[in-house]
């Protein structure tokens, strides 16, 4: 419905010709306080299960409370912060040994490295098979595949890709031989940082290994075959896949370390919460310490990304609590362990302190210090809602330029919205952070998730401020039970 309502507005919503909202200067110095304190190095980059975490929750509890939220968890056992129990994994044990007929062959240690998802997984005696480039894996016959370690040439493109469909067709491991661009260290350091999940989700069992490319040409020309002859038969027209007469056992283990970390709950308490509920979310997290000496600033202070997003949730929730009481709960969540994956906000969804399909819209709020005051609004996650056609509505009201063009739906799995959407919980963002991409993507080529994205003086609010202006009303006309009738999906 969205993009019908487009085509008939053209790309943006004009404002009407009257005054626009007021610039809010006590808004801005208020954000201002509260992403100084954020981004301050005393809260250490606002890691999730560090000291840095206990600083940023007790801040914004205390916050909250003072402006008179109630605890949103609903679990009088976890007041206001609701436990987020994470795993952090990175490569423990690898191991490979290679037989050609039942007789050893000797391949260095340290030129394998095997991988899992999972905390162990295991292939014993499978044979390998070589697949080439593996660029059609689907179309082959998935016996061909079943209970084999499938080889695959590296080359330049798309490797993960190639690996997972080999996987999803049915391999019982992927041997990647790096032929092409990268090391079996590069590939390694890669590992180290990318590991982390909700507690409660199951672990994969997939088993993904890398050889490197002399040990690989040594093993099969115990066969009498060379990588190089491999090479050229996986590229000649009509290659299919070769079983290689050498079976393999595969071991990866995965250590795992807890983090105990937290969402920060709280709601405003509506006159007929039975009509259902809003949501404003924003994550506190950020990465903590992000940088090795010698350089000299080590901490990822995260000033844009988000002590700006939970200081416009903190003063969205601060206006909204001084206004007549709305018939809708509002609710206001910081999330955790967005960076890691968008995981506090799965975590809620996983284990909502209410019945998702009570939420009416839900509002993320992420890195919004960015555009000057004036600019215009865009919704992130536009068309994937049926939320659009009464945020039009809204910013027609409110005097807002809308921009209302696909671009902003570039960065829709980049956001907590994102996690909240797969649950079917209607969550778009609504800033004009998004209202010009240009300034947005000069952001994320510069300051984003380095040490330098700190509070500077040249810090851009007057777009924040507005958006706060604008969430607010958001609240008011989502609040309001008439306006916008609850749909039982
Ligand atoms: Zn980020």
């Amino acid at each position: 419905m969205g993009s019908a309502v487009a085509a008939a507005l053209l790309f943006v919503v004009p404002a009407l010709a009257a005054p626009r909202q007021k610039p809010d200067s006590a808004l801005q110095r208020d954000l201002m306080a509260h992403i100084a304190l954020l981004a301050s190095d005393d809260f250490e980059g606002r890691e999730p299960g560090t000291e840095g975490e206990a600083k940023t929750l007790r801040y914004l509890g205390k916050q909250w409370f003072d402006i008179g939220l109630l605890s949103g968890t609903n679990t009088p056992a976890h007041p206001w912060f609701a436990p987020v129990n994470l795993v952090a994994r990175e490569p423990a044990d690898s191991a490979a040994a290679f037989a050609r007929k039942g007789r050893r062959i000797y391949v260095p240690r340290a030129s394998v490295l095997m991988l899992t998802s999972g905390k162990r997984a295991l292939v014993e005696n499978a044979p390998l098979l070589f697949v080439g480039n593996a660029l059609n894996p689907d179309a082959w016959d998935r016996n061909e595949l079943a209970g084999r370690v499938a080889v695959m040439l590296d080359g330049t493109h798309k490797g993960g890709e190639r690996q997972n469909a080999l996987l999803k067709a049915g391999a019982a491991a992927v041997l990647t031989v790096l032929d092409g661009g990268r090391t079996l260290d590069q590939v390694a350091a890669r590992r180290k940082r990318s590991g982390y999940a909700l507690a409660s989700e199951a672990l994969g069992g997939d088993l993904e290994g890398f050889i490197a490319a002399d040990s690989f040409d040594r093993l099969v020309a115990t066969g009498g075959l060379s990588l190089a002859g491999l090479r050229s038969a996986a590229a000649a027209p009509g290659f299919v896949p070769r079983v290689l007469d050498i079976s393999a056992t595969l071991e990866a283990t995965t250590r795992e370390t807890s983090i105990r970390t937290h969402n920060l709950i709280g709601k405003l308490e509506g006159k007929r919460p039975d009509t259902g509920a809003v949501l404003f979310v924003a994550h506190w997290d950020h990465f903590g310490r992000c940088a090795e000496p010698p350089a000299e600033h080590l901490i990822c202070n995260g000033a844009i990304d988000n002590a700006s997003g939970v200081a416009a949730l903190t003063e969205v929730a601060r206006r909204l609590s001084r206004m007549p009481q709305p018939d809708r709960d509002i609710y206001f969540l910081a999330t955790t362990a967005e960076e890691l994956g968008l995981l506090g906000a799965e975590a809620f969804a996983e284990n909502p302190p209410l019945p998702l399909k009570q939420i009416v819209a839900a509002f993320n709020i992420d890195s919004i210090a960015i555009a000057p005051a004036g600019t215009p609004l865009a919704i992130v996650g536009r068309g994937m809602t049926p939320l659009d056609p009464q945020i039009i509505a809204a910013a027609r009201a409110a005097r807002r330029q809308l921009v209302l063009t696909d671009d902003a739906n570039a960065y829709v799995k980049r956001q907590d919205g994102w996690a909240l959407l797969q649950h079917d919980v209607p969550a778009v963002m609504v800033t004009s952070a998004y209202g010009d991409i240009k300034r947005l993507e000069a952001f994320f080529d510069g300051d984003y998730h380095r040490p330098t994205d700190v509070v500077k003086p040249t810090i851009e609010l007057g777009g924040a401020a507005e958006d706060v202006q604008f969430l607010v009303t958001l609240g008011r006309w989502f609040g309001d039970s008439r306006k916008v009738p609850l749909v039982v999906k």
